[in-house]
């Protein structure tokens, strides 16, 4: 008896207990109604959550809490799948099926395959599984589950930024993948762009920074490397999310040939329809590209150059060696000539270039079309002798018509040359002559001075190499007939031979005819005068340099009369020449003195020089 009476207090107890908690959870629900059905609905759905959403029971202490948060209040229902799909056995579960699942369970229908595949690429991009259980815990029919299990539906609280928006998030993924890293991989970075993006961050210089300061990726560089194409048509899908149609790419790869940057080309897509739009559609600020490389500021200009360092070095330049070329001659639009003779010296595929190409390539770039035979003779003799490139092209670049080209792109080549205040022409008859015309070569060239040389035309053959250095020196070879005969003793017919022969022995070699002569002895007559064919310089200051033979004498000679404007006489015969002029060339520059050839003289003087007519000196 006792022991069945203990057996039904057992059951009146536990019952009663029952009953109490019933009371106590049903407090927290709002439907009045305490009946086992609920409870055994909010078990079952708790069950059916974890079974679908885990593929697996919770065991009893998760259940147990779960039970009590949800009656009492305090967890939601989205809250509990939230935690669910985030932990690692659900987040291991095949998305499709979370997704599916999710849905049954928040709006009780499966899901559509057009919503599902939605889903399945914002997860596959950056988005995550909990933007899903927040979307549908704003739908009717959650509510609805909430208040059959009779639990509060609650809410899901503030998103992350990569959740906020998927369609940016889709945006920002592609960003990071082609030109952040290569691999998305941090989660970090995903909330970072895209809340920079949704707090209004412009879209165009924020990819313009991207690439400017990180380059394009390494990982992602395509076989063969990165070229202008690949490029552009990555930009274009980062920037637009589709594919570049033809004609915008080849402006874009144009412009990247051409030498401009990539912040260029991107400032060029961010100026699409197609971007904007889609920035508009993703109510993210579009935002202007600063253009701040010196290569940006004038296309035409950039692409000339570019298109002249490529053809005669091979490859393309630089960005530094192309914002070095364009800002040289922005700021200074007179030293144009000066960049693209250092473009050809510096250019290292020079020498895998023949002359002829050179020459071609040259008159291509510069007047758009290939070169008359007549035009180039002269560079190639020279070229041939070993004239080097940057004085064939200086002498190239003296062409009006370059000026009038440059004009075509916005620069202004073209300066009134500066004249020196104090000038004086150092000459050299009789030569050439190695052991001489070398040492006074080496001075003039470590101080940058020019000097003519009236040479005598049946030595050149001996002396080349003399002739040949002067000339790439800018220095100018000037004529000493033929075989330093007195032409007043001649005929006009041998005066025209003497001058003609060694003009031509010159141009034979150097590509570059004398346009000065100068009279054996200084002498000449009418008879000369008419049949030399060029002006006659004579002298203003004498240094008998032949007579004396000696050093000082020369030195003193030159540093107590040679005035600006002044002729000075010497030999390039002998040593104590030589050694006058290592001495004369630095003191002169010391004073002030800029040394130059006849006819620079002439032309900083304005001195119109005429055929046969005597000049002494150029002084103002
Ligand atoms: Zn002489």
């Amino acid at each position: 008896m006792k022991r069945h009476t203990n057996k039904v207090l057992r059951v009146v107890l536990r019952m009663g207990a029952l009953i109490l908690t019933c009371l106590m959870l049903g407090g927290a629900c709002l439907v009045p109604s305490r009946s086992l059905k609920k409870e055994n609905l909010l078990e079952d759905y708790i069950l059916r959550a974890f079974q679908l959403l885990r593929g697996g029971e919770p065991d009893s202490s998760e259940f147990g809490r779960w039970y009590r948060d949800l009656s009492s209040g305090k967890a939601s229902i989205s809250g509990m799948l939230d935690e669910i799909v985030s932990s690692p056995e659900g987040a291991q579960m095949d998305p499709a099926v979370t997704l599916d699942a999710l849905s049954r369970l928040m709006t009780d229908t499966p899901i559509s395959s057009e919503k599902r595949d939605q889903y399945l690429n914002y997860l596959s991009h950056g988005v995550s599984m909990h933007r899903v259980v927040w979307e549908l815990s704003a739908s009717p029919a959650y509510f609805g589950i909430c208040g059959k299990v009779c639990v509060n539906p609650g809410s899901l609280g503030e998103l992350s930024p990569r959740d906020k928006d998927p369609e940016v998030t889709m945006f920002v993924y592609t960003l990071i993948k082609d030109l952040y890293y290569g691999e998305p991989g941090s989660e970090t970075d995903y909330d970072a762009w895209c809340e920079k993006f949704l707090n209004g961050e412009p879209v165009a210089p924020a990819v313009e920074e991207i690439v400017r300061t990180k380059g394009f990726p390494k990982a992602n560089e395509p076989a063969g490397g990165w070229d202008a194409e690949s490029e552009v048509q990555v930009l274009f899908e980062v920037m637009v999310g589709q594919e570049i149609n033809e004609e915008q790419e080849k402006v874009c790869v144009d412009a990247l040939e051409n030498g401009m940057s990539e912040s260029y080309v991107i400032s060029l897509i961010s100026e699409t329809y197609a971007f904007q739009k889609r920035c508009t559609d993703l109510q993210l600020i579009a935002g202007e590209v600063e253009l701040t490389e010196p290569r940006d500021q004038n296309y035409a200009m950039t692409g000339f150059l570019c298109q002249l360092y490529t053809r005669l070095a091979g490859i393309k330049p630089t960005a530094e060696e192309m914002n070095n070329f364009v800002s040289q001659t922005l700021e200074d639009p007179g030293k144009t000539r000066d960049t693209i003779v250092e473009i050809v010296s510096t250019s290292t595929s020079l020498e895998d270039l023949s002359d002829e190409e050179f020459l071609t390539n040259m008159y291509t770039v510069f007047y758009g079309r290939e070169p008359e035979d007549n035009e180039i003779e002269s560079y190639r003799i020279g070229l041939s002798n070993g004239i080097t490139r940057e004085r064939v092209l200086s002498e190239i670049l003296k062409d009006p018509a370059f000026d009038e080209k440059m004009a075509e792109y916005g620069i202004d080549s073209y300066v009134e040359p500066v004249i020196p205040e104090k000038i004086i022409a150092l000459t050299f008859d009789d030569g050439p002559y190695t052991p001489v015309t070398m040492r006074i070569l080496d001075v003039l060239e470590e101080y940058g001075a020019h000097a003519t040389f009236f040479v005598v035309g049946n030595r050149v053959k001996n002396y080349q190499d003399c002739v040949i250095r002067a000339t790439n020196l800018n220095c100018e070879i000037a004529d000493h007939t033929w075989s330093h005969q007195t032409l007043t003793k001649l005929s006009g017919d041998a005066v025209s031979a003497q001058i003609n022969d060694c003009a031509d022995t010159v141009y034979n070699l150097t590509g570059i005819r004398p346009v000065v002569m100068r009279p054996v002895g200084g002498s000449y007559n009418s008879t000369v005068s008419q049949n030399v064919g060029m002006p006659m310089i004579i002298w203003s200051v004498d240094t008998n340099d032949w007579k004396y033979r000696d050093s000082n004498h020369v030195i003193n000679e030159i540093l107590n009369n040679a005035k600006d404007g002044d002729i000075v006489l010497m030999h390039d015969l002998y040593e104590t020449t030589a050694s006058a002029v290592e001495y004369v060339v630095p003191e002169l520059v010391d004073r002030g003195y800029t040394l130059v050839t006849v006819s620079e003289l002439a032309e900083y003087k304005k001195v119109k020089m005429e055929k046969g007519k005597a000049y002494f000196s150029m002084r103002g």
